[in-house]
C-alpha cells in the first residue's frame, strides 16, 4: 500500500511537530532524553518501518516521530505529616489529526517523558486502526502512589490536573486510568476539571465510576478485549482453547480480567506475576480464587495450590503455548527473546517487546499480536463513554460488549489480512494501516499555515 499524497513536498514543507499553544517547559531537573534505547527509540523505529512499507518521505516520518503538543509541569505535594514534596507530571499529546487527544494517565516511579511520549505514540495508532475519532495522547506523574496516602494520591490529581487544565477537555483530551490509576482517579479529574469550568463535564475522562457517568463494561474491556484477539489468534493457529496453557505477566487490571476470561474460555492458565514475583501450577491456577486471594494480599505470592518461582522474569520462559505480557514495556528484548518458548504472544501491555525480540520472534516463527490491536479494548470502550457522557443517554453491558467484540475481531481481520496479503508481521501490518489512516487524515487536513 502506497499513498502519494505527500508527493512533491520537500520535509521543509510540512507542518513544524511542535506548535505549542500553551506555557511547555523542559523537564525540570534537566532530564537528558533517551533517545537510543527505550520505548520512544522503539516506537520510532516502528513507526520508521510502517514509513518504508508505505513509500513516504523524511518530512512525514519527522512530523509522526515528534509530539504534536506537550507539557511538562511541576507538581507541589503537602505530604500528610506537613512536609512538602515536588513532584513532575507530563501531558503529551503526539498526534490530533482525527479528534482529541486519548490516553491514560500513568503514576509509576519510572515515568520518563520519553515514556510517554512513546505511550502517547501508540496511541495515536491504536486509535486510528479501531477507528475510532481521536488522536494519541499520554500522561504520567513520577512517583509510586502505593508509597501515599490515599488522601496524598487525591492532591497529587487534583493539582496535576489543574495544571494541565489548558490542554485537556472531552474535545481537546481525554485521560483514562493507566498504571497507578484507576476510577476513582478519574472521578477526582473529572471534578476538578468541572469545578474550573463551573459546571459538571462528565466528557472530559474515561473509566470513571457508573455513579459519574461510567460506562458499563468499560473497567473490563482491555481485558475482554485482549481475550479476544487472544482466542482468535489461537484459532488461526488451529489450537484449541482448552488445550493451550498459558502464562500472564503482571495481575492488574488488564492481567487479571485476560486470565480470568481465557480460563473462563478452558485456557490453562499455569502462571501469573505481579511486580513481587511469580507463581505456577502445572495443573492450572484457579483464576477467581487467585484474584479473591490477591484482592485481600495486595500480590499473587503466597497463592494456595502453587509454587512460587524463583525469579518473576521465569515466568517468561515458561513452556507455554500463549504469553501475555501485561505489565510494563519493554520485557522482551534482545537478550532474552530467545528464551521464550510460546508459539503466541498477545501484547496486554503496552511496548513489551522491542525491535529486537520482535526479529527473533519472527525468526523462530512465534506469532506477536501486537499492542495496538491486542490492548485497544479499553479505549474503544473509553470512546463508548465518552459518546454515551456527551449525550446523556447509556447503553447496557451487553451493547457494550457486543459493539466491543464486533470492533475488535473487525481490526483482527484486517491486520490479519494485510500481514498475510503483504506477508509482514502483525506488528508492521498494524502499524501501517495506522499510520497510513493517520497520514491521510493529517495531510487531507493540509498543513497550516
Ligand atoms: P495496573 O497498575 O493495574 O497493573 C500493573 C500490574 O503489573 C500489577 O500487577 C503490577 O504488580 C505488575 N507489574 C509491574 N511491573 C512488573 C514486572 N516487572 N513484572 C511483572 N509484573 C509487574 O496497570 P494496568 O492498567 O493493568 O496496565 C498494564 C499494562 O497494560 C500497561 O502497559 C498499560 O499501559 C497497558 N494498558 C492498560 C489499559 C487499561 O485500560 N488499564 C489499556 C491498554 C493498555
Amino acid at each position: 500500500m502506497t499513498t502519494d499524497l505527500n508527493a512533491g513536498r520537500s520535509p521543509l514543507d510540512l507542518e513544524s511537530p511542535h506548535s505549542i499553544p500553551v506555557t511547555a517547559t523542559a523537564t525540570p531537573g534537566g532530564e537528558a532524553p533517551d533517545v537510543d534505547t527505550g520505548p520512544l527509540a522503539y516506537a520510532r523505529a516502528q513507526l520508521s518501518d510502517a514509513i518504508a512499507v508505505l513509500d513516504l518521505d523524511q518530512g512525514v516520518y519527522s512530523m509522526l516521530a515528534n509530539p504534536r503538543r506537550e507539557m511538562t509541569v511541576s507538581i507541589p505535594l503537602r505530604r500528610d505529616n506537613g512536609d512538602v514534596e515536588v513532584l513532575t507530571g507530563h501531558r503529551v499529546q503526539h498526534n490530533v489529526s482525527r479528534g482529541p487527544g486519548k490516553g491514560g494517565l500513568r503514576y509509576s516511579k519510572d515515568v520518563t517523558l520519553d515514556e510517554v511520549r512513546a505511550l502517547a505514540m501508540w496511541m495515536t495508532w491504536k486509535c486510528a486502526l479501531v477507528d475510532v475519532p481521536y488522536g494519541g495522547a499520554k500522561g504520567g506523574v513520577r512517583f509510586d502512589p502505593k508509597r501515599y496516602s490515599r488522601e496524598e494520591v487525591q492532591r497529587v490529581t487534583r493539582r496535576y490536573t489543574s495544571e494541565i487544565i489548558p490542554i485537556i477537555g472531552p474535545t481537546q483530551d481525554i485521560p483514562a486510568p493507566d498504571i497507578g490509576t484507576d476510577e476513582q482517579v478519574m472521578a477526582w479529574m473529572m471534578d476538578t476539571y468541572s469545578a474550573s469550568q463551573g459546571y459538571t463535564v462528565l466528557g472530559v475522562t474515561t473509566g470513571k465510576p457508573l455513579a459519574l457517568g461510567g460506562s458499563l463494561g468499560r473497567p473490563t474491556a482491555t481485558s475482554l478485549g485482549v481475550a479476544h484477539v487472544a482466542l482468535a489468534a489461537l484459532s488461526h493457529l488451529r489450537r484449541r482453547p482448552t488445550a493451550t496453557a498459558a502464562a500472564v505477566q503482571g495481575f492488574g487490571k488488564v492481567g487479571r480480567g485476560a486470565a480470568r476470561y481465557l480460563w473462563e474460555a478452558g485456557v490453562k492458565v499455569v502462571a501469573v506475576s505481579d511486580e513481587y514475583g511469580a507463581i505456577f501450577n502445572a495443573g492450572g491456577l484457579s483464576v477467581p480464587d487467585l484474584e479473591a486471594y490477591v484482592a485481600i494480599s495486595g500480590t499473587v505470592l503466597g497463592f494456595d495450590d502453587s509454587e512460587d518461582l524463583n525469579d518473576r522474569d521465569a515466568l517468561l520462559y515458561l513452556e507455554v503455548d500463549l504469553l501475555i505480557p501485561a505489565a510494563v514495556e519493554g520485557v522482551l528484548h534482545g537478550e532474552n527473546a530467545d528464551r521464550v518458548h510460546a508459539s503466541l504472544i498477545v501484547e496486554g501491555a503496552n511496548g513489551p517487546t522491542t525491535p529486537a525480540a520482535d526479529e527473533i520472534f519472527r525468526a523462530n516463527g512465534q506469532l506477536v499480536v501486537p499492542d495496538i490491536l491486542a490492548n485497544a479494548g479499553g479505549v474503544i470502550v473509553s470512546y463508548f463513554e465518552w459518546v454515551q457522557a456527551n449525550q446523556a443517554y447509556w447503553w447496557s453491558q451487553t451493547d457494550v460488549e457486543n459493539r466491543l467484540r464486533e470492533r475488535m475481531e473487525r481490526a483482527w481481520h484486517r491486520v490479519l489480512e494485510y500481514a498475510a496479503t503483504h506477508r509482514v508481521s502483525l506488528r508492521l501490518a498494524a502499524t501501517v494501516l495506522a499510520v497510513d489512516t493517520v497520514t491521510t487524515a493529517h495531510l487531507t487536513r493540509g498543513l497550516y499555515p
